[in-house]
């Protein structure tokens, strides 16, 4: 009989999780279903560029169905809920979609509207996010027209997706205010929830360096409990109060809603309890998960979700055979950092070893780890053409493998 496999969600991870089963069953042996509330598929690290003037909607926006290879269904409506104990899913659609192997893949949803006073009066007018494209794009005009102030980039907690994306948006915002001319009538100031700039202490001291050489004042362990547009405050819990006149903040992240009407199926957070190493979920030996809704200790990044896939898609054919699962993956991530002036750093990184300086060895050759170069800015541009057309696909690529390598990286002792 033919497997039915369901994939909720249809963004990274459900995207190159649907293509990379396509290609390992033949439709005789499985059914791919991909269900999605909309059909626009957004590369996310490309919204990071749109409020510079850097990229546009239409560069970063496509089609989401036409992102599956064929053979695969795609369903556009969303998940209502999931029962475990009789294998199916109920779409909001009120259609019943039963399945042998369930992959949750619906990333972590942004909740703006939990940050009391955020989505109030002066949203969208002088507090942003660019983790929309909508935000993104507003946020383009408002930097247009911004003249000099108090520029506050904002992160209310964590987790969040790509935890240095708002890092990213503060060094950029430094490069395009001196473009403008106007860097010395603004205040740049990066608030984090964190105990300093980033979450690993090596990163975190070369990422709070730079702020510092750019003169992006760094506030730490600032946990924003409200947002006020009407004056131009936040408002942390322990009582401290920032002025801003400009706000770039991101918003909590939370689980997908449709979660915690699942019994079973995730945490309090609506994030979905998975196997570190085979991403097998606790709910079920049928379900597994990936990408931004596992409550996994890395980062929510597509670069993790990409490993992620390749580990997982081995283990549903594993599962489906009745053997063993493949305990491979071990918390790999890369992220290459824009600094401005056309330069990035690049970070590499597992459940087990921190960021660490040396040689990245890619297939394009040796790339500088925490060290500024052009050539990491050329393969942060580049990645672009490589998700749409190598990872979503689900294409094998020689040399980017889902198990850190040290080849290359200089060790604590040696830094
Ligand atoms: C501004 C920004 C910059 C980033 N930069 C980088 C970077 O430089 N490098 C990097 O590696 N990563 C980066 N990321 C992170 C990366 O984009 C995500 O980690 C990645 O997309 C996660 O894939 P995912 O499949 O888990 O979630 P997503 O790609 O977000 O897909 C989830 C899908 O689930 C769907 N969905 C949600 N709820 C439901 C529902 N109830 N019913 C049906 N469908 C639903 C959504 O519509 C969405 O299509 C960045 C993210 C942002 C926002």
């Amino acid at each position: 009989m033919r497997k039915q496999i369901v994939i909720l969600g249809g963004g990274t991870g459900g995207t190159l999780t649907a293509n990379r089963l396509r290609r390992r069953f033949h439709e005789d042996e499985a059914q791919i279903h991909v269900v999605d509330l909309d059909d626009r598929h957004v590369y996310q690290p490309g919204l990071l560029f749109v409020p510079f003037g850097l990229a546009d909607q239409d560069e970063i926006v496509k089609p989401r169905h036409h992102q599956f290879r064929s053979g695969i269904t795609f369903h556009e409506t969303g998940v209502e809920s999931v029962t475990l104990d009789d294998n199916r899913v109920v779409l909001s659609d009120a259609s019943v979609l039963p399945y042998d192997v369930l992959v949750v893949a619906t990333g972590s949803p942004l909740q703006p509207d939990e940050t009391d006073g955020l989505t109030g009066p002066g949203w969208l007018e002088r507090m942003f996010t660019f983790y929309t494209v909508e935000g993104a794009t507003e946020l383009r005009r408002a930097l247009e027209r911004f003249q000099g102030g108090r520029l506050i980039v904002n992160m209310i907690d964590m987790p969040i997706k790509c935890p240095v994306a708002p890092l990213e948006f503060a060094f950029l915002a430094d490069w395009y205010l001196q473009e403008r001319g106007i860097r010395d009538r603004v205040e740049l100031v990066y608030t984090t929830p964190l105990d300093g700039a980033f979450t690993k202490p090596i990163a975190s001291e070369h990422l709070a360096g730079l702020l510092d050489e750019k003169n992006i004042e760094l506030v730490t362990e600032f946990n924003t409990g409200e947002a006020d547009g009407n004056t131009g405050k936040l408002v942390a819990y322990d009582g401290r109060e920032l002025d801003f006149d400009l706000l770039v903040t991101v918003p909590l992240h939370g689980g997908a809603a449709y979660i915690e009407r699942s019994p079973g199926l995730g945490d309090p957070l609506g994030f979905v309890q998975t196997n570190k190493a085979t991403l097998q979920t606790v709910a079920n030996e049928n379900v597994f998960a990936l990408g931004d809704a596992t409550d996994l200790p890395t980062s929510k990044a597509g670069s993790v979700t990409h490993f992620e896939g390749e580990v997982l898609t081995e283990n549903v054919a594993r599962f489906l055979s009745g053997q063993e699962l493949d305990a491979r993956y071990d918390g790999h991530a890369n992220c290459f950092i824009e600094t401005g002036f056309h330069r990035a750093l690049l970070i590499d990184f597992n459940y087990d070893t921190e960021p660490l300086p040396g040689r990245f060895p890619s297939p394009a050759g040796p790339l500088p780890l925490l060290r500024e170069s052009r050539l990491n800015h050329l393969g942060k541009l580049m990645f672009q053409w490589f998700y749409w057309h190598a990872l979503l696909p689900g294409r094998e690529v020689p040399g980017i493998s889902p198990a850190m390598s040290m080849t290359g990286k200089k060790q604590p002792a040696a830094v």
